[in-house]
C-alpha cells in the first residue's frame, strides 16, 4: 500500500464524469491509500464510495466543495470529515442547489440573448440529479454545437470575464466555513494558486480558516512549495489533490497523479480534533 492520496476528485453527483464506483475503482488500481470525492455542493457521493471501498484497504474522506463570491474573486473552499448526514449542512445545499437552478436560468437567459438558443431543458437533462454548474451549460452547448469544444464554451461565454457568467450567490465565506465547521469538518481553500488573490488569505485565516490546498494539478512545484511555506505561517494545514473532473478536460489519467502523502490526511484529522475541542472549551 502506498501513501499516495487524492484529496480532490469529482463525480457524476457534481460535475465530474466517473460515477462514485468508477472513482473508487480507479484510485483501488492506482493503489492510493486515501481518496476524497469534493463534489460541488453535493455530499451523496460519500456513502456510495464508502460502501465501494469496504472491505479494501482504501479510505474514503467525506469531503465537499463550496464555491462563492468573496471580494470580487470566485472563492472554491473544500470542506474534510465533514457529517455527510448532518441536517444543518443538507439543508443547506439544498438551498444552494435553488440557487444554482435560478442560476443556470440567468444564465441561459444571458445565452438566448447572445444568439445561442439553449433550453434549460436540454442542460438539465444532462445535469441529472447533480447541483446544476456551468459544465453542464457548457456540455450543452458542444452538443447542440454551438461551440466546437468544452474550452470553447467557457472562452466565449461562461467563464469569469465571459459575457454570460453570472456569479454564484448565497453564501458568505464567513458563512461557508461555519458551515463546515458546524457539520464537523475542517475548512480548506482549494487551489489558491488559480484564485490567485493571496492578499485575502489573512483575512480568510480570521474567519477560521483552516488549510491550503497547496498541491493541485494547475500549481507548479514552486507554486506548490510556496503555499505550503504559508500555511506554515499562518498556522494552517496544507492539503492536495488532482480536482480530476474524469474525462471532460484532462481525462480520468489526473486521479491520483499529483503526488500528496497521506501526511495530509492525518494532519487533517488533528485539526479536526482541536477545532472539536476548541469548541467544547468555555472562553
Ligand atoms: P460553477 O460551479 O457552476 O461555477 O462551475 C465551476 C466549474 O466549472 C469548475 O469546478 C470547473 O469544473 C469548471 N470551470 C470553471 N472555469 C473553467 C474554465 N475556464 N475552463 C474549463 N472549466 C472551467
Ligand atoms: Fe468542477
Ligand atoms: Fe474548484
Ligand atoms: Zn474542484
Amino acid at each position: 500500500m502506498s501513501q499516495r492520496v487524492d484529496l480532490h476528485i469529482h463525480s457524476t453527483a457534481s460535475d465530474g464524469q466517473m460515477t462514485p464506483f468508477e472513482v473508487v475503482q480507479c484510485a483501488l488500481e492506482r493503489q492510493l491509500r486515501a481518496i476524497s470525492i469534493t463534489d460541488h455542493d453535493s455530499v451523496v457521493a460519500i456513502e456510495e464510495a464508502q460502501n465501494c471501498a469496504r472491505d479494501t484497504e482504501l479510505e474514503v474522506i467525506p469531503g465537499l466543495e463550496l464555491g462563492l463570491a468573496h471580494r470580487g474573486a470566485d472563492v472554491h473552499l473544500l470542506g474534510y470529515f465533514i457529517d455527510p448526514r448532518s441536517p444543518e449542512l443538507l439543508k443547506a445545499l439544498d438551498r444552494f442547489r435553488r440557487h444554482r437552478y435560478r442560476r443556470g436560468e440567468k444564465i441561459i437567459d444571458k445565452l438566448n440573448r447572445l444568439g445561442v438558443d439553449l433550453r434549460m431543458e436540454t442542460v438539465m437533462a444532462i445535469a441529472g440529479d447533480a447541483p446544476l454548474g456551468r459544465p453542464h451549460v457548457a456540455d450543452a452547448m458542444v452538443r447542440e454545437e454551438y461551440v466546437n469544444s468544452y474550452r470553447e464554451a467557457f472562452a466565449r461565454y461562461l467563464g469569469y470575464h465571459a459575457p454570460a457568467y453570472v456569479p454564484r450567490s448565497g453564501v458568505s465565506l464567513e458563512q461557508a466555513i461555519d458551515l463546515i465547521h458546524h457539520s464537523g469538518g475542517v475548512a480548506v481553500l482549494a487551489h489558491p494558486g488559480v484564485l490567485s488573490r493571496d492578499e485575502l488569505i489573512p483575512e480568510m485565516v480570521e474567519m477560521g480558516l483552516d488549510g491550503l490546498e497547496a498541491y493541485h494539478y494547475i500549481h507548479d512545484q514552486e507554486t506548490a512549495r510556496r503555499y505550503v511555506l504559508l500555511a506554515h505561517q499562518h498556522g494552517l494545514v496544507f492539503t492536495g489533490g488532482s480536482d480530476c473532473h474524469g474525462g471532460r478536460t484532462s481525462g480520468r489519467h489526473l486521479l491520483g497523479k499529483v503526488p500528496v502523502s497521506y501526511h495530509c490526511v492525518t494532519a487533517l484529522r488533528k485539526r479536526q480534533k482541536w477545532l472539536g475541542l476548541r469548541s467544547v472549551t468555555p472562553s
